[in-house]
């Protein structure tokens, strides 16, 4: 499966949950957090005006952008900024910067917070996002599936019966 901008998010969260979702093992369809995530998507931001498109790139897709403006907004759900969240914006500006599109910036919005991060992509970014891809590389090329997490997240996780009842079985 080709890198993407869910596997950069997964990446930086739990590596065995990386690589379960790009062999192809899903649970997402059953958790609830995405479908509160899609309910967010579909109704706190309906509004939004129709300067914003979604746009297909590089294989994967971003759900807002402000295309006169070279903007990407991503809406996350959750009540807690996240690093995850960040590195997918700043991959999503490296992939426009990758095919052509230069100086875009992004904007992190959290409607449960209220809260919006400005997001620029700096040389340190350019570098760390060849590392990330290396290193997912490694990852996904592991004959076995990464060690559990063993960290609150767990708990919120739609792998969480799946990586625990195996181990506990
Ligand atoms: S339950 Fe924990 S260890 Fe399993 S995929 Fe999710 S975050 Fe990773």
């Amino acid at each position: 499966m080709p890198v993407n901008a869910t596997l950069i998010n997964l990446y930086h969260i739990c590596h065995r949950e990386l690589w379960l979702h790009a062999k192809g093992i899903r649970m997402e369809h059953t958790s609830d957090t995405v479908y509160e995530g899609k309910l967010i998507g579909n109704t706190s931001y309906q509004q939004r005006p129709e300067k914003y498109t979604e746009l297909e790139i590089g294989g994967s897709k971003i759900d807002f952008y402000d295309a006169r403006n070279k903007v990407v907004h991503e809406v996350k759900k959750s009540d807690k900024a996240e690093r995850a969240h960040l590195a997918q914006v700043k991959y999503y500006l490296w992939l426009l910067e990758e095919n052509g599109v230069e100086g875009a910036t992004g904007i992190l919005e959290y409607p449960k917070l209220r809260q919006t991060e400005q997001v620029v992509l700096t040389d340190k970014d350019r570098s760390d996002i060849m590392d990330w891809l290396t290193d997912i590389d490694l990852i996904l090329a592991r004959k076995e599936c990464p060690g559990l997490l063993n960290k609150p997240i767990c708990q919120r996780c739609s792998y969480f019966d799946f990586c625990y009842s195996a181990e506990s079985g």
